[in-house]
This record gives structure tokens, C-alpha cells and sequence, in this order.
């Protein structure tokens, strides 16, 4: 049986200043019902514009996708027409924003916005759509939500507003729920109750959720997969626990070290030294030998494969197998 979500070798392009720019390279992986990946990288990595190809939103130039397939319970997405992409969006796959305030129109109540989901793709009447927006509500679990109805998107608090939105990406029970960022701009601990909020969405409505992030630490607890990205390619793909205990690639190891953790409270946190690269100028060999603390010379001649380490473990080093030993290890 054909998994719900297959994206194989997704590649897509920009048009910057005459040049094509390869924003993501290669990009493949599945998921499951009831399943998270997330997709793991620094800003400029390609990981939100991958999750763009997915949800369908790419397709207006100057970015275009020039290879690769995005599967839908075995249905291809891509090059599909717009008219169809759309019957699609919301209704199969939704997408949850960093930023839920100019995500959502300032202008009409929460109530209308919430309801209108249901007048426009469900045809019900306003009342009993509005009927199903305090359910929807309710469902995401923000207090008082007959009393809340009324109200614009200004007069909730972040957290508040992040709700909001899951529960329009969540209205129309989709088979894939992509959230982009969707903790950044919050504090913690409310951080965390979004977390958990898109994993109760997941369990209750059996949806594979995708999570876009630069923070491992955020993901951590929710994540069955992780997805490493760096330069628009695929750093490292494991299960998670299995990539927070034995990563094989030096990036995330680096990443590992400079995010705090629970098990190693006290340890010092050390950044990554560098920045990316510029995509529009990769280094030759492999992207990240510049910043790469086990660079050797072959490193900036020969780009290294994807290598497998352990099942549905792979890393893409020269020395993986050496880097995911020594995790082992240590
Ligand atoms: Fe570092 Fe070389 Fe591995 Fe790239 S291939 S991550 S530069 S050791
Ligand atoms: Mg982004």
C-alpha cells in the first residue's frame, strides 16, 4: 500500500538575478498516518521551501520545482493544475505559519474566520457553521470560546493565536499537517504547549504531521523522524532517538552541542563557528566542509553520498560511519 505522504527527490530552483539557484536538492522522504518528520535546518536551508513544493504554494515563479515527486496516498501532486492543487489544500494538506497574526485577516472575528471554513468548503449555513467554530474551539482548547467568537485575532494573546490557527488548519480533518516554524515567535512554555497541542492533533485525528524547524530541542519528544538539511540537501535522515544518541554527520552533532538538553544539564552549549552558504555560490565538495571541525581534503573535492549507517539511518559524510561509531561510542 502506497505510504500517505512519498516526496522522492523533490528539487526546486530560484531565478535570482539571471541565475538558477537551487534552493532544495534531492529531498526524499515518507510519512505515515499518525506519524511526525521534521524537517530540521538553518534559515536559507531549503527545509521551508520543501514544505511550500508539498503544500502546493510554490507554483507562481520566480521559484519552480524541476524534478522529483510529491505522492499523496500514491496520487502525484506535482503538475497537478492549480484548480485541482487548491481542492486539495486545506482539505488534504494544511499549513500552520510562524506568524499567526499575519496569518490571519486582522479584519473579521475569529468566529467568522473559523466559521467561514465551513460555509466555503463544507457548504453549511452561518449558523451552524459558527456552531462547529466553537467546536473548533474547543478542540484546540482555548477557554470560553462562545464568549471568544466575537473577538479579532489582535485581542488574543500569541499562544492564543496560534491555536486559532491550528484549529483552521485542522478544521477540515487534513491527511497532512505541515507547521513551518510554528513555536518561534512564542515564549518556552508556551512553546511547549503548542508542541503538545500539534501532537494531540495528530493522535486524535490520525494525520501526519511535518514539522519545519531550526530547533532541535523544540522537536524533541514529538519527532519520530528527523530530517537534517543543509545547503538544500540532506545532512542526515534517522529516527529520532536514534539521531539524538548516535548522530553520523558532523552538522548535527554540531547542532546536538549547541542546543540545551535535559540529559546533559550544565554541559556547555557550543555554537557551530561560520554561517551557510550562500546558495547561490555553494563551496565545491561537500557544503559544509568550510565549517566542518572533521574536514579532510577530499572533503573539498568530492561531494560525499548519502550513506547508510543503520536501518533508515543515513548521513552525508565521508567519514558517517566513523562519526556515527564514535557516538557509539563516547
Ligand atoms: Fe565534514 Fe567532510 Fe563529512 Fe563534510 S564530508 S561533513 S566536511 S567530514
Ligand atoms: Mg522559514
Amino acid at each position: 500500500e502506497a505510504p500517505l505522504l512519498a516526496v522522492d527527490g523533490l528539487s526546486v530552483e530560484f531565478r535570482v538575478r539571471g541565475q538558477d539557484v537551487r534552493a532544495v536538492n534531492g529531498l526524499s522522504y515518507t510519512l505515515a498516518e499518525g506519524e511526525t518528520v521534521a524537517i530540521l535546518g538553518e534559515s536559507g536551508s531549503g527545509k521551508s521551501v520543501a514544505a511550500q513544493a508539498v503544500m502546493g504554494i510554490l507554483d507562481t515563479p520566480p521559484a519552480r520545482i524541476t524534478g522529483g515527486s510529491v505522492r499523496l496516498r500514491g496520487e502525484e501532486l506535482l503538475g497537478l493544475p492549480e484548480r485541482r492543487r487548491r481542492e486539495y489544500r486545506g482539505e488534504r494538506i494544511s499549513m500552520i505559519f510562524q506568524d499567526a497574526l499575519s496569518a490571519l485577516n486582522p479584519v473579521f472575528t475569529v468566529g467568522d474566520q473559523l466559521g467561514e471554513m465551513f460555509q466555503v468548503h463544507r457548504g453549511m449555513r452561518r449558523k451552524a457553521a459558527r456552531a462547529k467554530a466553537v467546536e473548533l474551539m474547543e478542540r484546540v482548547r482555548i477557554p470560553s470560546p462562545e464568549q471568544r467568537l466575537g473577538d479579532h485575532p489582535h485581542q488574543f494573546s500569541g499562544g492564543m493565536r496560534q491555536r486559532i490557527m491550528i484549529a483552521m488548519a485542522v478544521a477540515l480533518e487534513p491527511d497532512v499537517l505541515i507547521a513551518d516554524e510554528p513555536t518561534t515567535a512564542l515564549d518556552v512554555t508556551v512553546q511547549a504547549q503548542i508542541m503538545r497541542l500539534l501532537a494531540d492533533m495528530r493522535d486524535e485525528l490520525r494525520t501526519g504531521l511535518i514539522l519545519i524547524t531550526h530547533d532541535l530541542g523544540v522537536v524533541a519528544g514529538v519527532a519520530d523522524r528527523i530530517v537534517v538539511m543543509y545547503a538544500g540537501s540532506v545532512a542526515e535522515h534517522a529516527p529520532a532517538r536514534e539521531l539524538y544518541a548516535r548522530p553520523a554527520h558532523p552538522y548535527t552533532k554540531g547542532l546536538l552541542a549547541s542546543v540545551p538538553r535535559l540529559d546533559r544539564r550544565g554541559a556547555d552549549l557550543v555554537p557551530i563557528k561560520g554561517a551557510p552558504p550562500n546558495p547561490a555560490a555553494l563551496p565545491p565538495g561537500c557544503p559544509f566542509h568550510p565549517r566542518c571541525p572533521r574536514a579532510e581534503a577530499v572533503c573539498a573535492v568530492e561531494r560525499p553520498p548519502l550513506t547508510p549507517v543503520a536501518p533508515g539511518h543515513a548521513a552525508a559524510c565521508h567519514f558517517a560511519e566513523e562519526v556515527h561509531g564514535a557516538a557509539a561510542a563516547g
